[in-house]
C-alpha cells in the first residue's frame, strides 16, 4: 500500500499541489494540504511542492539479495482438462528468457491431475514441472491458488513469473503479487531481458495505446507479468525433450475459502478468430450493416473467419468476441484480409502477428498499409461484389 504524506511543518498552504492534482485528491484546510481517497499516487504534487512537504511512502518488500531469485516460471492454466493455449505460448517466450538468463524454465501446475500435463509442458519448453496436486485445486479456487503460489515463491524464489491474461489469470496474478509484495505488469506485448541489468523489460501499451511503456521491477521479486492469449508464439513441441517433475506439498494449510465454486462452464465465444488461419477483418469503411452479408459470403468462399474493428462492435454489427485489437482479441492468421480498416495503433496491436496482410482501403495514406504486404487502394464493397 502507498500513502501520501504531508508534513504540516513544511507546508505553507501555497496551493500549488491542489492546482496540479488531476484527481481532485488535495484540498486546503487551515492553510495545510489534506489528501482524500481520490489519490492515485501519481507523484505530481510531490514534484510541484517547492517546500518538499509532500512524499509518498510505499509499503514494498524490497528484496535485498535479488541474486537469490532464479529461474523463469510460467503458471499453467488448465481449462476443463486441457492446457490453455496461452500457457504454451508463455512457455515459448519463457524459454527465450530462460535461455538469455541461463536459467531453468519451470511450468507450475496447480491441479489434482497435474502430472498428466507434464510431458506436454516439457515438450513445449519447460525444463521442470512443479506440481501441486491438492484436490481442492481442480476448480478455479483463486484464494487457495494464490496462497500456494505465495508458498512456492517463498521456498523456491523464482526471478520471473508469467501468467496468461485470461479471466482467471487476471484475477490470480494480482492476488499473488499483493501477497508477495511485488509489482505486476498487465497485458505485456513484449518481454525481453535487459542486456545491461538483466532485468525483465515488460512492454505494454499505455495512455490508450498511444505509446508503448517499458516497465522494470528492480527492487522486488519475482518480476511478474501477464500476457494476453495470442500475443506470444508457442515453441514447436519436441516430444523427445526430457524434464524433471517435482511435487510440491504446501506448508500453508487450506483456510476457509472466500469463494465457493458451484459449477464451471466454459464460455463458448466466437474465438474461432484467435486460432483462425484465414481472417477477414472489417472496419468502418464497409459502409453499412447490410454489407456484412457480402463479407460473410466472401469469407465462406475462401474458408476464412470474420473479425471486426472496435467501431463495428460499438455499432452492433458484430459481437465483442469478434473484435480484434488492444481491447479485443489478438490474432495470428497466415492470411489476413483487411477491408476498410484505417489501422489505428490500438487495432494494429491485435493483428501485428499476421503473416500476410492484404489491405483494401480508399485512402492510400491509411496506416494499415504500413504493415500490409499487399496494398489495394479501392472501394472494398465494390471488390466484395466482384467476388460473391
Ligand atoms: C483505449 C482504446 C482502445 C481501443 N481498442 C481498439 C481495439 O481493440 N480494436 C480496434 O479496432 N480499435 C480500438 N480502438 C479504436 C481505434 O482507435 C480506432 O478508432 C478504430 O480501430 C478505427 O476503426 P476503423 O479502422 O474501422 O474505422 P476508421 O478509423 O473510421 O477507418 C475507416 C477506414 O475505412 C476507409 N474507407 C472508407 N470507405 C471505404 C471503402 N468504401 N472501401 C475501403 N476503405 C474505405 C477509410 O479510408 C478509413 O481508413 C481503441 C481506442 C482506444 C482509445
Amino acid at each position: 500500500m502507498a500513502e501520501l504524506r504531508i508534513d504540516p511543518q513544511r507546508c505553507r498552504g501555497c496551493g500549488l499541489c491542489t492546482e496540479g492534482c488531476a484527481t481532485g485528491a488535495l484540498s486546503m484546510a487551515d492553510k495545510v494540504a489534506v489528501v482524500n481517497d481520490n489519490c492515485v499516487f501519481c507523484g505530481v504534487c510531490v514534484q510541484n511542492c517547492p517546500f518538499e512537504a509532500i512524499s509518498i511512502a510505499q509499503d514494498r518488500q524490497i528484496v535485498n539479495d535479488v541474486t537469490a531469485y532464479q529461474n523463469v516460471w510460467v503458471f499453467t492454466q488448465i481449462n476443463q482438462g486441457e492446457i490453455a493455449p496461452v500457457s504454451l505460448e508463455l512457455l515459448g517466450i519463457g524459454a527465450t528468457l530462460a535461455q538469455e538468463k541461463r536459467c531453468q524454465l519451470v511450468a507450475v501446475v496447480l491441479e489434482e491431475t497435474g502430472a498428466d500435463y507434464a510431458q506436454t509442458l516439457i515438450a513445449h519448453g519447460a525444463d521442470r514441472v512443479l506440481l501441486c496436486q491438492e484436490a481442492a485445486l481442480t476448480v478455479y479456487n483463486q484464494d487457495r491458488c494464490a496462497t500456494i503460489l505465495g508458498d512456492m515463491i517463498g521456498q523456491y524464489k523464482p526471478e520471473i513469473l508469467l501468467f496468461g491474461a485470461t479471466g482467471f489469470g487476471r484475477a490470480l496474478a494480482p492476488s499473488v503479487a499483493a501477497l508477495v509484495k511485488t509489482g505486476l505488469t498487465a497485458d505485456c506485448t513484449v518481454l525481453a531481458v535487459d542486456g545491461e541489468t538483466g532485468l525483465l523489460r515488460q512492454t505494454r501499451p499505455a495512455f490508450g495505446g498511444n505509446l508503448m511503456a517499458t516497465i522494470v521491477c528492480p527492487d522486488c521479486r519475482p518480476q511478474m507479468a501477464t500476457v494476453r492469449p495470442g500475443v506470444m508464439a508457442k515453441c514447436a513441441p519436441d516430444t523427445a525433450r526430457v524434464g524433471a517433475v517435482e511435487v510440491f506439498v504446501p506448508t500453508v494449510a487450506a483456510g476457509v475459502s472466500k469463494v465457493t465454486v458451484l459449477e464451471t462452464t466454459l464460455r463458448q465465444t466466437a474465438n474461432a478468430i484467435t486460432g483462425a488461419e484465414k481472417l477477414v477483418v472489417v472496419g468502418r469503411g464497409i459502409g453499412g450493416k447490410k454489407n456484412m452479408k457480402l463479407v460473410y459470403e466472401f469469407a465462406e468462399k475462401i474458408g476464412a473467419q470474420v473479425a471486426v474493428s472496435r467501431p463495428l462492435v460499438d455499432m452492433g454489427y458484430a459481437p465483442y468476441a469478434q473484435q480484434v485489437g488492444q481491447t479485443g482479441c489478438t490474432v495470428a492468421p497466415k492470411l489476413l484480409i483487411s477491408l476498410g480498416v484505417s489501422g489505428a495503433i490500438q487495432h494494429k496491436a491485435g493483428i501485428s502477428r499476421a503473416e500476410q496482410i492484404i489491405a483494401i482501403n480508399t485512402d492510400e495514406e491509411a496506416p494499415i498499409f504500413a504493415i500490409s504486404q499487399y496494398k489495394i487502394v479501392a472501394d472494398c464493397v465494390e471488390i466484395l461484389k466482384g467476388f460473391v
